[in-house]
């Protein structure tokens, strides 16, 4: 039964109240990246289903379980974006982005949708900021996109953050390493949980990802795709290292890391919290070389990652609380319509010279007029009435009267130093 009072399951309002914190991720997002020539882009929130099937991948969680799809009023089949690498690949492809300068940059703030289990940090609605470099097979796209990453989440306040860099290799390589691990696992079957063991053939790599105590021990002493990597790929992996170190950004070599998505090549990453507890995952991506061709457009090498906003509100500290934006409140003196009406010609008078402003709008009475006021943290106080309008500064306290509304007006942006 679905209640028309209440959000959807894993879906939440984001109230007032949370805005301004969500706007100072945006902020700090946009600045760091657009800082480094990254743009912004924004993708429909659904897609042909297709997409998703082809480039996430069939075998995993989100195609297999987790995606919101429907059939449209057309007989097509749509799904509601679970992530938004594979959009913007669709994209660049369809408007012909490689013939710009590469790699082309592409940064975005967007809502995904995963039907999962709902928890705390894990919702069916949420929010990613992410970063796409395409065009470019260069270590330093993998090592410039981290680090921009890390910088946005130190910029915000995430506590407790470890990094860890893992690399996939190119297909032939994994390709050679998945039959070692599903022999492994094969020799192993007995020990390994259900859901594992139906995947042997599907996805085997995704058993390193299971926390069922007796497949971890098979686990680890399973061969390692790091110790299988063709020599380009090591070398790659060996560059997009040593940019790290030079940077001192600190990562642990993680040669277990799968990351829930088909399209990865190469180089995979994932910062997590400590801060977070079970949900701890922040951000990661990796180079996606494969994808472009996966979904019928020419080889593309790409790079990117997403970070999930309720994630890193979770694990930030000491986020700047906002600051009230109204400057000046209109109260109305009497009922008379004329006082009214010069009240509402002061109030978007007041507006048109820029100075944040807001009216009386529920007719309190005067005292309940200033309470309000106060509330809103207004510095100014203009009260019309038939005699006119007082002006009332808080900051220092003087009170003002003036004939007509442009001289308060006046007065407004004097004491504002604006003239
Ligand atoms: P997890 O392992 O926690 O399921 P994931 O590997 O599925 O994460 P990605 O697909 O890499 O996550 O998405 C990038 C980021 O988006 C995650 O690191 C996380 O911060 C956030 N995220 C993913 N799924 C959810 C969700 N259901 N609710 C809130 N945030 C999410
Ligand atoms: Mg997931």
């Amino acid at each position: 039964m679905s209640d028309p009072l209440q959000a959807p399951r894993g879906t939440f309002d984001i109230l007032p109240e949370q805005a301004p914190l969500r706007l100072t991720v945006e902020k700090v997002t946009r600045a760091v990246l657009e800082g480094a020539g990254y743009e912004r882009i924004e993708t429909p929130t659904f897609e042909a289903t297709e997409l998703f099937t082809r480039s996430v991948g069939e075998a995993t969680d989100i195609v297999q379980k987790e995606m919101y799809t429907f059939t449209d009023g057309g007989e097509r089949s749509l799904t509601l974006r679970p992530e938004v690498t594979a959009p913007i690949v669709r994209s660049y492809l369809q408007h012909g982005m490689h013939k710009l300068p590469q790699p082309v940059k592409l940064w975005y703030l967007s809502s995904c949708f995963r039907y999962e289990r709902a928890q705390k940090g894990r919702y069916r609605q949420f929010w990613q900021i992410g970063a796409e470099a395409i065009g470019s097979d260069d270590p330093a796209v993998d090592a410039e996109s981290i680090a921009l990453l890390a910088e946005i989440l130190e910029q915000l306040g995430v506590q407790g953050l470890q990094l860890r860099v893992g690399s996939l290799g190119g297909s032939a390589a994994r390709e050679r390493y998945r039959e070692l691990l599903k022999t492994h696992l094969r020799a192993n079957e007995d020990q390994l949980a259900e859901d594992v063991k139906a995947r042997i053939d599907l996805n085997p790599l995704r058993a390193f990802d299971s926390a069922d105590e007796s497949t971890r021990a098979v686990m680890a002493t399973a061969p390692l795709l790091l110790d299988h990597l063709d020599k380009e790929d090591l070398d790659h992996f060996a560059q997009l290292r040593l940019l790290l170190d030079a940077i001192d950004l600190p990562y642990v070599i993680d040669p277990t890391l799968v990351r829930g998505l088909d399209y990865y090549a190469r180089t995979v990453f994932e910062f997590s919290s400590d801060a977070l507890g079970a949900q701890s995952g922040v951000g990661g991506g990796g180079r996606y070389d494969g994808l472009a061709e996966q979904i019928d457009g020419p080889p593309t090498p790409g790079f990117g990652w997403a970070a999930g906003i309720e994630r890193i509100l979770l694990a930030a500290e000491g986020l700047p609380e906002p600051e009230p934006l109204t400057v000046l409140f209109v109260a109305i003196g009497d009922d008379d319509p004329a006082t009214r009406a010069a009240g509402f010609a002061l109030s978007t008078d007041a507006r048109r010279a820029g100075i944040p402003t807001q009216i009386e709008l529920a007719g309190r009475s005067i005292k309940g007029q200033y309470k309000h006021a106060d509330r809103l943290g207004a510095r100014f106080v203009a009260t019309v009435s038939g005699a006119g309008v007082e002006l009332k500064d808080f900051e220092s306290g003087d009170s003002t009267a003036f004939d007509d509304r442009d001289a308060a007006l006046a007065a407004v942006l004097r004491g504002k130093g604006v003239a």
